[in-house]
């Protein structure tokens, strides 16, 4: 059997002891206070917690260090706990956009403490029609969050909504000019984009070429990031000091427990499986940071102790978590280019039906999957006389095709 870690048993457990016991106070105390009453909380279990910060590391040319770990609060519910939560944790940095509904819980968090302003690393995004749109914008997310600026401003998931247009704008003189006059005005550090789009390895190359952007979110996996076009579109932009940071890492697997029964050296060593695929992209170390959606204070417990027993991972290591997590059977598309429609011959989009699958079945989103496959063209919907073998074959999560879209037919349609 493999040995899945080299780290001591020993030191996970006073890791995870040290943790808990911070953690454990925190949590009792938000159990037994009102709203009102948290701020009051954060200040003591603050103090606790201030020689505790998570792990930093330094993202790209811009030389500032951002916590390893950061709280996406992508349809939070009791944020303003989780925020208090997360900060009390070691958490230094958090991650909001404009669609996500967030910005206005972390405003009155900043409003209700002024010193976490300065220590925070505080990330939003916006959806502009031109690059030159991002100045406007960027006003109105600063009104949302109530603050003088922030530190990183991203065009958000670009090449969603017209790919070869968007695909010019990290080389064009137009985003250029615009994100120096956003870092003159102060109102924001650095300036950057998001992205989860198929062609991703372009659209990074893109930026690696352009030289301009400080940062870029994307969706990431550490296989993913292996292989041939995403490894290289990563080293040009880590060469180009292009501050790296990872999101959606979970996409491809959703089935945990599955991957716990399929590994355990992973609870002999005290990891839970997302503990295990935190540490595994955190071995990459082109990424400064990884950022979580963190729903409640069991998940930041999860994934600040992810980060405080962090070591890296060794290859045998990456290949046995990756090989139980395909054999886990994925449910959910970790968003390659589109090789499986390809393969199999179709024009169906057998990635995106796959997603707004797992976003009914496993999410919790059914209107929103209903919404999303009802939007979508009918040829993207037709995967009838597909080859689904050879998607799945194709498929570097090896997904079921055969089973999952009848059933996408099914519920969603
Ligand atoms: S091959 Fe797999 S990971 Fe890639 S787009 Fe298709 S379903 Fe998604």
């Amino acid at each position: 059997m493999r040995n899945w870690g080299d780290q001591s048993q020993d030191q996970a457990l006073i890791h995870r002891r040290g943790f808990l016991e911070v953690g454990a106070g925190v949590a009792a105390a938000g159990a037994v206070m009102g709203s009102t009453q948290l701020a009051g909380a954060q200040a003591v279990a603050g103090k606790k917690a201030s020689e505790k910060l998570l792990t930093k590391r330094t993202l790209g040319r811009t030389g500032v260090e951002v916590s390893m770990l950061n709280l996406g609060t992508w349809k939070s519910v009791g944020l303003d706990r989780i925020l208090r939560f997360s900060w009390a944790n070691g958490i230094r940095y958090v991650d909001t956009a404009k669609s996500y509904g967030s910005e206005p819980a972390i405003g009155r968090w900043l409003q209700s403490d002024s010193s976490i302003r300065k220590q925070l690393f505080l990330v939003t995004k916006d959806h502009p029609g031109t690059p030159s749109e991002m100045l406007k914008k960027l006003d109105e997310r600063l009104a949302a969050l109530q603050t003088d600026y922030v530190d990183l401003i991203f065009i958000h998931a670009l090449g969603d909504h017209d790919v070869n247009t968007e695909m010019e704008w990290p080389t064009s003189k137009e985003f250029k000019e615009t994100a120096e006059a956003i870092r003159k005005s102060g109102k924001a550090k650095f300036v950057g984009f998001s992205t989860h789009h198929l062609r991703r390895p372009e659209i990074l190359q893109a930026a690696a070429k352009g030289g301009f952007v400080d940062a870029i979110m994307l969706q990431n996996n550490p296989w993913m990031a292996q292989e041939d076009a995403m490894n290289r579109a990563l080293d040009a932009c880590h060469k180009a000091g292009i501050g790296l940071i990872s999101m959606k890492q979970v996409a491809g697997n959703v089935k945990l427990a599955d991957i716990a029964a399929r590994l355990p050296e992973l609870k002999e060593k005290k990891l839970t499986p997302y503990q295990g695929l935190l540490h595994a992209i955190w071995t990459d170390e082109r990424f400064s940071s990884c950022c979580v959606s963190m729903r409640n204070t069991d998940q930041v417990r999860e994934n600040v102790a992810a980060a405080r027993t962090f070591s890296p991972l060794t290859k045998a290591q990456m290949d046995a978590l990756r090989d139980a997590t395909i054999a886990a059977g994925p449910t959910l598309c970790s968003g390659c280019d589109g090789r499986c429609s390809v393969a199999a011959g179709t024009t169906a989009e057998l990635g995106n039906l796959t997603r707004f699958l797992t976003y009914h079945d496993h999410h919790g989103y059914r209107g929103e999957a209903r919404r999303l496959y009802a939007e979508m063209h009918e040829t993207a919907r037709d995967w009838k006389g597909a080859d689904l073998e050879a998607a799945r074959h194709a498929c570097p999560s090896k997904l079921d095709f055969a089973s999952l879209l009848p059933r996408a037919d099914q519920i969603l349609g």
